[in-house]
């Protein structure tokens, strides 16, 4: 389990704290100038009442020293959910901001930058989800959590990388649709024996073939995407024992040539409770930091140089702005938002 100092309001401890964990990776200067702005920011959010989410992506200073909680987009959901403060500070991306607005709507969400995106949120809109049903009526539609707001409200249940399959077989039906990841879908398709179709927008390849279990989307992570069998094989040559975790964001060769997959949180508990002598994580670095940070008995190839440009937003300057100025206040629309909490929670319910 991964510790944070979220509650140190001391900048001098915080800064002899991070650089335990942190001195080969965040140069000393910096990590004092972090330890100071991180201490301020500990104490405005104890004033303010506020807690602090972080995801696993956020990098490695902030990830350490300000959020009460850090996870996966599914426990941050979770936490977001259950939390009794009247802020919620959600380091971590658009998408993540509005799951827990939808889950908590009385609480005040704030996202520390209001350019925070993400490749696969982009890559599908309400309309296209209403456009599929259109031309497969009647069967369910599963929306992967890096989504819009607009975009869960058109579905029938949510789903994370780390429920994806149990959220699947879940529905027991013969057909499924499954937004917007690709390679995530062709990944669960190969877990449940389904096979799987990409239908393009034009009507004339809907839904002529009756040979298929899955529909999906051609939407991709821009981080996972980057990852080759052909990097693979390099690593190996050169590291012949080395453990492989791809996040199932990776394409379908990918993960078959990789060891293990899974979700983020997962990828950590491996790491913590496996005995390999060296792993590579083929996901965000900054994960790859983190994970190596609170493990410092385990050997991590640091070869990764793929940062998520959106997750990258995030900084402890913006998340200072954030709680003195009470900025950006993330607002979904009651019609919207009860739709989509829907389908969140019906995903929570089966875990
Ligand atoms: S890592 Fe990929 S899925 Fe996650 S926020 Fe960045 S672009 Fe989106």
């Amino acid at each position: 389990m991964i510790t944070t100092f979220g509650t140190e309001t001391s900048a001098d401890s915080l800064y002899h704290k991070l650089k335990e964990m942190l001195a080969d990776v965040v140069p000393d200067f910096e990590l004092r100038l972090k330890a100071e702005q991180a201490a301020e920011i500990n104490a405005l959010k104890r004033e303010k009442n506020a807690v602090i989410l972080g995801h696993n992506y956020m990098e490695p200073a902030l990830f350490y020293s300000i959020p009460d909680f850090v996870g996966d987009s599914l426990d941050l959901a979770r936490k977001a959910a259950a939390t009794d403060k009247d802020i919620i500070i959600f380091c971590g991306v658009r998408f993540m901001a509005e799951t827990a607005k939808l889950l908590n709507p009385s609480k005040m969400v704030l996202l520390p930058s209001e350019k925070a995106g993400c490749s696969l949120a982009a890559s599908i809109t309400a309309e296209d989800v209403r456009e599929l049903r259109r031309q497969f009526p009647g069967v369910p539609v599963v929306t992967y959590v890096n989504t819009y707001a607009d975009v869960k409200a058109e579905s029938d249940i949510c789903c994370t990388s780390s429920n994806a399959v149990a959220v699947v077989n879940s529905l027991n039906a013969d057909t499924v649709i499954f937004l917007p990841d690709e390679f995530l879908a062709g990944n669960v398709a190969k877990e449940t024996g389904r096979h799987i179709i990409f239908p393009t927008k034009d009507p004339r390849h809907a839904s002529d073939s009756l040979d298929y279990q899955m529909i999906g989307w051609p939407g991709r992570c821009e981080v996972h995407d980057k990852f080759t069998v052909e990097d693979i094989i390099n690593i190996r040559k050169q590291f012949p024992d080395v453990v492989i975790l791809a996040h199932p964001e990776c394409s379908p060769e990918v993960v078959a040539a990789s060891d293990y997959s899974a979700s983020t949180n997962a990828m950590i508990r491996y790491v913590e409770q496996t005995k390999a002598p060296r792993y590579l994580l083929l996901t965000e670095c900054s994960m790859g930091e983190n994970i190596a940070a609170a493990n410092p008995d385990k050997e991590m190839l640091r070869l990764c140089s793929i940062r998520c440009p959106h997750m990258n937003q995030i900084t402890l300057e913006d998340t200072l702005a954030s709680l003195q100025k009470l900025q950006y206040q993330i607002e979904i629309p009651e019609d919207i938002r009860v739709r989509a909490a829907r389908a969140v929670e019906r995903m929570i319910a089966i875990g």
